[in-house]
């Protein structure tokens, strides 16, 4: 008889939402992680008395009544609205693409001038076919809007120039005629009022967690552990990579502490010109409208991904989804596992969407 019903591998969302569920079934369940601390890519780091969002900037935002109370039950959720601002050489626009960027951009102050703006840059730009991500963008929205808010940003993110990728990458661009900055459309948003840490302790509460634990370097002693394993890492490596390894997109953070109290005055910054190696600046104070003496700013850079560094981003063209679909193949035939988050689907997820994702698969499962 097995020590633990589930050995669950990861102690992100996915991980942590699982093992919550199996646990108030009764199952017994054992988390590792092969990092030094819990909660996956939503972990905050506590520097000056503030949660640095270590992985990148985290804002929580659903659509889902049932996805908010659960995790309200764990952390009551701030007020927070995620309202970016773009730096474009010596301007600043509000994101997402609305009518005080319309304002700031031309002028204009109506809906209806907007709208005519936009119409007559695109109908100029005599593009019916779009090639590339470039000629996309600008059959979308024009010329000015891509030349100052997208182009740069999307060749830093990527890596490539806009004329090299493919123009799938963007499929829609939502603009709005409001002067509304809100930068997301769903129903509720915010930050976890203490920060993230405290939804995962409290969906891990009561449940057994080994940090420092790389399933791979013990993987036989602790598949013996359990009846059943629930991996969050990556499929490929639990393959040993036999049909290849997947591509990502990776990021470099650089942090800084900062001897005054406001450095930016919102949370996220936008640098949208190409001159400018980062894409964004973080304030991470400003996530719970903190009061502290000193800031902390975290310069995010894409970067290119190579094993050994951080997955951040699935690059889901045609190469990559063959090689993943392989893989599925042959988890669907294996009864001994079970995979669900980002890395083992291979997809880029939101937390609300991860978390409903693992409230499926656990009560499918369990
Ligand atoms: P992870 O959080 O990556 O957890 C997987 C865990 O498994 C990790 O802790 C890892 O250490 C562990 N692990 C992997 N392999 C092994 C192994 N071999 N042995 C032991 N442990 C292992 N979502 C939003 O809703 N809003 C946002 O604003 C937002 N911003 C984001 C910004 C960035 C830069 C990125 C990359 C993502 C963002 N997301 C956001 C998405 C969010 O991060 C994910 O939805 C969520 O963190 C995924 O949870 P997960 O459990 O699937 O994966």
């Amino acid at each position: 008889l097995s020590q633990y019903d589930y050995l669950i591998v990861g102690s992100g969302l996915f991980g942590a939402v699982f093992a919550h569920e199996a646990h108030k079934k009764g199952k017994k369940c054992l988390v590792i992680d092969k990092r030094n601390h819990k909660g996956g890519n939503v972990y905050c780091e506590q520097i000056e008395d503030i949660n640095v969002h270590k992985y990148g900037a985290h804002i929580f935002h659903t659509n889902d009544k049932d996805i908010w109370d659960y995790v309200n039950q764990f952390v009551e959720f701030n007020r927070y609205t995620n309202s970016p601002v773009a730096f474009y050489k010596d301007e600043v626009y509000n994101l997402p693409f609305n009518m005080n960027t319309f304002n700031q951009l031309w002028g204009v102050k109506t809906p209806e001038e907007a709208k005519t703006k936009i119409e007559e840059q695109v109908k100029s730009s005599g593009i019916t076919n779009p090639k590339n991500l470039e000629e996309q963008a600008i059959s979308l929205v024009g010329i000015d809007i891509y030349e100052k808010l997208i182009k740069g940003y999307t060749e830093k993110q990527w890596g490539r120039k806009a004329t090299e990728l493919p123009a799938f990458i963007i499929k829609r661009l939502p603009v709005r005629f409001t002067y509304d900055n809100n930068y997301f459309n769903d129903k509720y948003q915010g930050i976890p009022i203490g920060g993230y840490n405290k939804l995962i302790d409290g969906l891990l509460d009561g449940i057994e967690v080994r940090l420092n634990v790389d399933f791979f370097t013990q993987r036989e002693e602790l598949t013996r552990l359990a009846d059943k394993i629930v991996f969050t890492g990556k499929i490929d490596e639990y393959y040993n990579n036999q049909f290849g390894s997947l591509e990502y997109r990776s990021l470099k953070f650089e942090t800084k502490t900062l001897d005054q109290t406001n450095f930016q005055g919102n949370a996220v910054i936008n640098y949208t010109e190409s001159q400018i190696p980062y894409t964004r600046i973080i304030e991470h104070k400003h996530f719970e409208f903190g009061t502290q003496k000193k800031t902390v700013i975290t310069y995010e850079y894409p970067d290119e991904w190579s094993p050994g560094k951080e997955s951040y981003y699935p690059v889901n063209d045609d190469k990559n989804n063959a090689i993943y679909n392989q893989y599925k193949k042959l988890s669907e035939k294996d009864d001994s596992v079970i995979f669900g988050g980002r890395l083992a689907e291979y997809k880029y997820y939101d937390m609300h969407q991860i978390i409903a994702s693992a409230l499926k698969k656990s009560n499918d499962f369990l």
